[in-house]
């Protein structure tokens, strides 16, 4: 294994409990972008942030003195311990399982030897089988000014010791919606622009909607069809330039985060000795995670399917089975379920209302809205809505998207259920526990049967045609 992201060490620990003799090569630390530079800091710091907004809607409750303000060096104490904690305990699972460890940088000689080199030494290592999972670095900004002092990448926004006072982030992908609710949470005051005309543009329209309702409620200034034409030194910091509708305008800001997408890492690997095919960028696999190399797997974000943690790992266990003769199912692109940590949280899984009109199917949507479901009201956190997507005749499940509490989490019985083929009528009449907020799952899937309980029904539109 090459990488011990979320992609390498679950597919080693899988080929070591199959009795295989498993090799984890990582040239930094365990875990990967993942635990130390993605998921697990940004997520740490966001609980944080959002501990701040608890503690105001507290104070509806019950009398409290006026609220602390968030201190960012308590943030960042928190999440290095959270760091270390989990790094911990992957360094003794992988020892647990058999996994011996290999620190360098490794190298494909040839198509069944790799070259390991650390502080100077460089040794060899022969194998039958290699997984890359060599993950993916942020994609820098093509504008001048780009390489100015205060424009940084996700890394960069990891390394900072104090929340900066202004800070227009560049891209409102997952990246850079989460570092805006950050930061706005300790007192910064944040620009987000987005290049296409929705933020979160990967989501479904209405998602990215409400996002930008609530981050508008909450001071986050947000400009969509936003195109970044230049960033110059400023005597108040950053002058970031941009076209949006038409118009030029500058952002000033300390800090400009650049969040527009990874790309894989494939240099350097020596992949066309071995060879391994790189298309558009990406190791090109098949649905079993094979290279062009058969004995050679690449999975994760180097191999461009899914720029995903939760995918990085499903791919490494496909991968693992696969080199040891297990049955397994291919890759599934369809399957793979989405979370954005922001407040409100967003998650979704499976086809979009739009993607599913385009491919010819005749559709029909539910929607339920949180402000209508008991434990979201009770909970004081109410925005939001669950939406389902499914087909109109047969009425089987092809895509739930939530924006909301717990949506991330509210997700997986939506990704059971697009797994089973599941028909709304399943999702409908499966008991919820009342009052819980997966009660808005059961009543959207009602709401596209056209029985909703707790909203009134609504009249057909032509598109959501009336099932039976
Ligand atoms: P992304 O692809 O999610 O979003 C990048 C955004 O930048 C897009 O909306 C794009 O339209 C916009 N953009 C591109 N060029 C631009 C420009 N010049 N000016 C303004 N906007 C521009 O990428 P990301 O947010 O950098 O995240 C990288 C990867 O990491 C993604 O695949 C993402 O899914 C993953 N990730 C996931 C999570 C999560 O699941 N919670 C969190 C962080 C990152």
């Amino acid at each position: 294994m090459v990488g011990a992201g979320p992609g390498g060490y679950p597919a080693a620990i899988r080929c070591a409990q199959y009795g295989l003799h498993t090799l984890l090569v990582e040239r930094s630390q365990l875990g990967g972008v993942c635990l130390n530079a993605g998921c697990i800091p940004s997520k740490s710091l966001l609980t944080s942030a959002q501990f701040a907004a608890l503690i105001s809607r507290a104070a509806t409750l019950a009398p409290l003195p006026a609220a602390p303000r968030p201190s960012y060096a308590h943030a960042l104490a928190e999440r290095d311990r959270t760091v270390e904690r989990l790094r911990h305990g992957l360094r003794t699972l992988l020892r647990e399982n058999g996994v011996e460890l290999g620190e360098g940088e490794a190298t494909l000689i040839d198509p069944h030897r790799l070259q390991v080199a650390s502080a100077g030494e460089t040794a060899e290592i022969e194998f039958d089988h290699c997984i890359i999972a060599t993950g993916s670095r942020p994609v820098r900004l093509t504008v001048s000014g780009a390489d100015l002092p205060g424009v940084i990448d996700s890394d960069g926004a990891l390394a900072l010791s104090e929340a900066p006072a202004r800070a227009v982030v560049i891209g409102g992908g997952a990246i850079g919606v989460e570092w805006a609710e950050i930061w706005q949470a300790f007192g910064s005051e944040v620009t987000v622009l987005e290049a296409l005309p929705a933020l979160v543009p990967a989501e479904d329209p209405e998602i990215g909607r409400e996002l930008a309702r609530s981050f508008a409620r909450r001071g986050i200034i947000t400009h969509t069809g936003a195109r970044v034409t230049e960033i110059r030194p400023d005597p108040q910091g950053l002058a970031v330039q941009f076209t949006a509708g038409g118009t030029d305008t500058v952002a000033i800001a300390d800090i400009a985060l650049v969040a527009v997408g990874r790309r894989p890492n494939v240099e350097g690997l020596g992949l066309e000795r071995a060879g391994v095919r790189v298309e558009g960028g990406a190791i090109a696999t098949d649905g079993f995670m094979r290279t062009s190399a058969g004995h050679i797997f690449a999975v994760g974000d180097v191999n461009g399917r899914s720029l995903l943690a939760h995918s990085a790992t499903h791919q490494g266990l496909i991968a693992a089975d696969t080199i040891a003769g297990r049955r397994t199912d291919e890759f599934d692109h369809r399957l793979v379920p989405g979370a954005i940590f922001t407040h409100p949280e967003i998650a979704s899984v499976g086809l979009q209302e739009a993607e599913a009109v385009r491919t010819g199917l005749p559709v029909c949507i539910g929607r339920f809205p949180f402000a209508a479901n008991a434990r979201a009201v009770t909970s004081g956190d109410a925005t939001g809505f669950v939406k389902v997507v499914a087909h109109a005749e047969t009425h089987e499940l092809l895509g739930v998207h939530i924006i909301g509490p717990g949506a991330a989490d509210l997700i997986a019985t939506a990704s059971l259920a697009l797994r089973l083929r599941a028909r709304l009528e399943d999702l409908a009449t499966t008991i919820h526990v009342h009052p819980t907020w997966s009660e808005a799952l059961m009543e959207a899937a009602w709401a596209a049967l056209e029985r909703p309980i707790h909203v009134p029904r609504r009249r057909p539109r032509p598109a959501d045609r009336a099932p039976a």
